[in-house]
């Protein structure tokens, strides 16, 4: 059997994107103030950028690890779950 690669598996999940209802939202003035930047280096799926000064979080291709929220130190984020029956649908773990 061959096994298949992360990227492969990745790949194959699909996203209930719940319109409207961003679950991770950004405090701005503090990331004008941050210099470690963690968000932009340690997202598994990249979803971080930085625009024009700002940081911005692709938030409907979030793969729910919580990673981002973690390393925030300086309390940026405002994470949640989305809500029941949207956000990742894992199918291959
Ligand atoms: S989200 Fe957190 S880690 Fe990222 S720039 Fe803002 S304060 Fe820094
Ligand atoms: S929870 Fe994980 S996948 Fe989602 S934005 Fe944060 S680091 Fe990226």
């Amino acid at each position: 059997m061959t096994r298949m690669s992360l990227v492969d598996k990745l790949a194959l999940n699909k996203f209930q994107v719940d319109e409207g209802e961003p679950h991770i939202l950004i405090n701005y003035d503090i990331c004008k103030d941050c210099h470690e930047k963690y968000c932009l280096l340690v997202c598994p799926a990249g979803l971080y950028s930085e625009q024009n000064g700002a940081i911005i979080v692709e938030w409907a291709g979030c793969l729910e690890c919580g990673t981002c929220l973690a390393l925030c130190k300086k309390g940026a984020l405002d994470w949640k779950y989305p809500r029941g029956g949207f956000g990742i649908i894992y199918r291959q773990g």
